[in-house]
């Protein structure tokens, strides 16, 4: 039995450690990038657009504002057209299903499996002669089984844009998430496992003509080196500055990925056996995922219960997408019924996982957890 940990607080998230844990070699980064005028489009893009494609093993990524435009331009640029339904998972972010109506198609959305991940069962289900895309959302740092998902793709010749928000170097099989389809796409919001100060988004491809629009969209409707406007386009552009951030975390995010990792396996260890939760599938279990803990979402029984009682000792909990599955937003007019996902929605709690994080803090977490259920 493990010494008990004295009382202490945990929060959810720890947005001042971003700076406080790399403040004097950001203010450097910061000092370099500003005087040098570096601020558009500049070789702190080039060089992060670069480490990316080399860590994805993809041929082409762009740096642009966040990740929901991330998603519109890799739904245009991928061939989705007004009037198209596009399948969605309801447990993602809003974000996903708004993509797909600003780009004038018709978000689909269906259930989630035990893992949480899109149901294969359910997008099948949901075909119909107007469906043009699936967009599977890799959630919590876990990539969907995309061996089922690129099935039924080909099956019914369906365009597949993935939503790898949440999953940047997260694999099925040895292929990382974001290039299994036309394009895949990441946010770099701070609290993502690779987050800047601010808003940021990656869409990638191995598609030359998508790579080619992807360039054109996020910049005015200007490839580079094209000095003629070739279409419509927005102003998507990845800072330079955040960049230059950027570059400089990615030297240590193999070690953040791995410290999640372990995390990860401290919960399921120090948890596994409480019969009244529902932990996420633990690294190693089953070999053909590599999982990268953008969350650790787990369902609980009493799960109100649960977060009152660890609240009150100091650890505080969230409940993804303030609580609501996409289908639950009663003002965007979905008609779908999901009692899966209802189901999950009235059990699911993410606890604390995140670099500020102590092992000490891990063990108190989970020792508050096993303190309500077995008292
Ligand atoms: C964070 C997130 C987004 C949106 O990313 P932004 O950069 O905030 O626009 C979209 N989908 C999922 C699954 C996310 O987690």
């Amino acid at each position: 039995m493990a010494a008990t940990i004295a009382p202490r607080s945990v929060p959810f998230f720890n947005y001042p450690w971003l700076f406080k844990s790399q403040e004097k070699e950001i203010m450097e980064t910061l000092r370099e990038v500003m005087s040098r005028g570096a601020y558009i489009m500049q070789r702190d893009v080039e060089e992060f657009e670069n480490n990316i494609r080399e860590f994805l093993n993809v041929k082409f990524a762009y740096g642009v504002a966040d990740g929901t435009e991330a998603i519109i331009m890799g739904l245009l640029a991928a061939g989705i057209k007004p009037g198209d339904e596009v399948i969605v998972a309801s447990h993602t972010m809003v974000a996903t299903a708004s993509a797909v109506h600003w780009v004038n198609a018709k978000p689909v959305l269906v259930e989630c499996g035990k893992d949480h991940m899109i149901d294969p069962a359910s997008i099948e289900a949901s075909i119909t002669k107007k469906t043009r895309g699936i967009l599977p959302t890799q959630l919590n740092g876990r990539t969907a089984d995309m061996d089922a998902i690129k099935k039924i793709a080909d099956k019914h010749n369906l365009i597949i844009v993935e939503d790898a928000a949440q999953a940047l170097g997260s694999k099925f099989k040895g292929k990382n998430a974001g290039t299994f389809g036309k394009a895949g796409t990441f946010s770099l919001f701070p609290a993502k496992v690779l987050g800047c100060f601010g808003d940021g988004g990656i869409v990638v491809t191995n598609d030359a003509d998508v790579a080619k629009s992807l360039e054109r969209l996020r910049d005015h409707g200007r490839a580079v080196g094209e000095r003629e406007i070739t279409g419509w386009g927005f102003n998507s552009r990845l800072d330079n500055i955040q960049a230059a951030i950027l570059n400089l975390k990615f030297k240590t995010y193999p070690a953040a990925i791995e410290r999640r990792r372990k995390i990860a396996t401290m919960y399921q260890q120090l948890l596994g056996d409480l019969k009244e939760l529902q932990l996420p599938p633990a690294p190693g279990t089953d070999e053909r995922h590599f999982d990268i803990f953008q969350n650790y979402e787990l369902e609980a029984e009493r799960r109100d219960e649960l977060r009152k009682h660890l609240e009150e000792h100091g650890v505080k909990t969230l409940i993804q997408w303030d609580g609501k599955a996409v289908h639950q937003w009663k003002n965007l007019g979905f008609t779908e019924k999901l009692p899966k996902t209802d189901e999950v929605f009235k059990r699911c709690v993410m606890i604390p996982l995140n670099l500020a994080l102590e092992d000490q803090d891990i063990e108190y977490v989970a020792q508050t957890v096993r303190k309500f259920y077995k008292g």
